[in-house]
């Protein structure tokens, strides 16, 4: 099992954290990227160049290896297919994928299954948009989302009047009712291939005040018994339905009114759930290669209320990165710093995050709101 050969689609710093947590075990793991200076390169068994949305790449990648897993899931699922097809371990599994990496038929996923989500329309271009506004049967305000290719909030956008118009995407896209959020929460589910699953704690994003930004995550959430079983229970149905094997990231609001929506799943270790690194008895990147391994599932239990705070590239600086700050958080007892190694900052990119222990979770947020103001990525 442990002589296995792993390979991994994409080579930043969720895979980079898997290769970390892999360290001890010895692992074999080979990444496919694009360039050598990618937060995976300097510490992986093998680091093959390459795209992974290339059909012959992953082929040619893959033909060489006993498992496969993503840490991106926007890879050359044809490829995966074949690779299946010829007996390769692949989780999560290319089916899933298919149905993942577009946001239409994700949102037609959720409808068949009954799992509440935003009533949503289906468009192939924005003239079909703009025609729908003209005779009246669309209304403001509404979300347009492309379905397929969107990250981190690009493919988002939140139209409120004729004004924002301009944001429309002239692609294939859905339109979404636009949610009253009171809460923005993520899930995690880890299924295995005899299909036993587990959950982890529940995370909460809080919002800067003024500026509509995630200031920080933090776990135990704030929510109430009954709306985390119900959140739980979501995700242990929607792991179910889709037959996934591997990890998987349910992005959730709670509205004003108390009700449960999914957003958005990713399928693979996810930005939202790094405090478990620290936080929990067994990671989500410890997770996945467990998984990967067929080994049983590790507890996911929550060892101590966790913080997290992702470091992104200040405004107005491109170029070689330097650090500011990063002593005096060095030097404070729970504080654990992840820094990716990528050597250029742009604004807004993800640089590392930072995860503050603490058994008082009150204490912890104070000490991320600090530390924000301390340390920051410049050029
Ligand atoms: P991405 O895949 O780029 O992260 P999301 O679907 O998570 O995109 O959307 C980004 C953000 O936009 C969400 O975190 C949420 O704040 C807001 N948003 C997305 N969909 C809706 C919606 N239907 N109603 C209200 N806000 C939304």
């Amino acid at each position: 099992m442990i002589g296995k050969k792993i390979g991994i689609l994409g080579g930043g710093q969720l895979g980079r954290m898997m290769l970390e947590a892999s360290m001890p075990l010895n692992l074999d793991i080979s990444v496919l990227d694009a360039a050598y200076d990618y937060p995976s390169a300097p510490i992986c068994s093998k680091f093959i160049l390459g795209d992974f949305t290339n059909y012959e790449d992953v082929i040619k990648f893959g033909s060489e290896l006993d498992v496969i897993s993503i840490e991106i899931e926007s890879v050359n699922v044809e490829a995966l297919e074949v690779l299946e097809a010829k007996g390769k371990t692949i989780y999560p599994q290319p089916s899933v994928l298919k149905i993942i990496n577009d946001k239409g038929l994700q949102k037609q996923f959720y409808l068949d299954n009954n799992i509440p989500t935003a009533p949503v329309r289906f468009y192939n271009d924005k003239s079909e948009i703009l025609s729908e506004i003209e005779n009246g049967t669309l209304n403001y305000p509404f979300v347009n989302k492309l379905r397929k290719g969107g990250y981190d909030g690009r493919g988002v956008s939140i139209v409120k009047s004729k004004d924002d118009l301009n944001l429309l995407f002239n692609a294939p896209t859905i339109i979404e009712e636009r949610i009253k959020i009171d809460k923005e929460i993520a899930v995690m589910v880890a299924r295995t291939r005899e299909g036993k699953m587990v959950t982890y704690p529940i995370v909460e994003m809080e919002f800067h005040p003024t500026a509509n930004l995630v200031e920080f995550l933090f776990a135990p959430s704030d929510l109430s018994k009954q709306i985390e079983n119900q959140a739980t229970a979501l995700a242990l149905k929607i792991a179910e339905k889709l037959d996934i094997v591997g990890i998987l990231a349910i992005e959730m609001f709670i509205d004003i009114s108390g009700n449960v929506i999914v957003n958005e799943m990713a399928p693979r270790a996810h930005n939202s759930m790094h405090f478990t690194i620290e936080g929990c008895r067994t990671s989500q990147f410890m997770q996945l290669l467990r998984i990967l391994l067929g080994l049983e599932l590790g507890n996911t239990k929550l060892l101590q209320p966790s913080v997290m705070i992702n470091l992104l590239g200040e405004e107005g600086y491109s170029g070689l990165a330097k650090y500011e700050g990063i002593q005096s958080a060095l030097e404070t007892d729970g504080v654990h710093i992840h820094l990716y190694g990528k050597p250029i900052t742009k604004p807004k990119r993800k640089m590392g995050h930072i995860t503050i222990v603490n058994q008082d979770l009150e204490k912890a947020k104070d000490m991320a709101k600090e530390l924000k103001e301390i340390i920051k990525v410049k050029a």
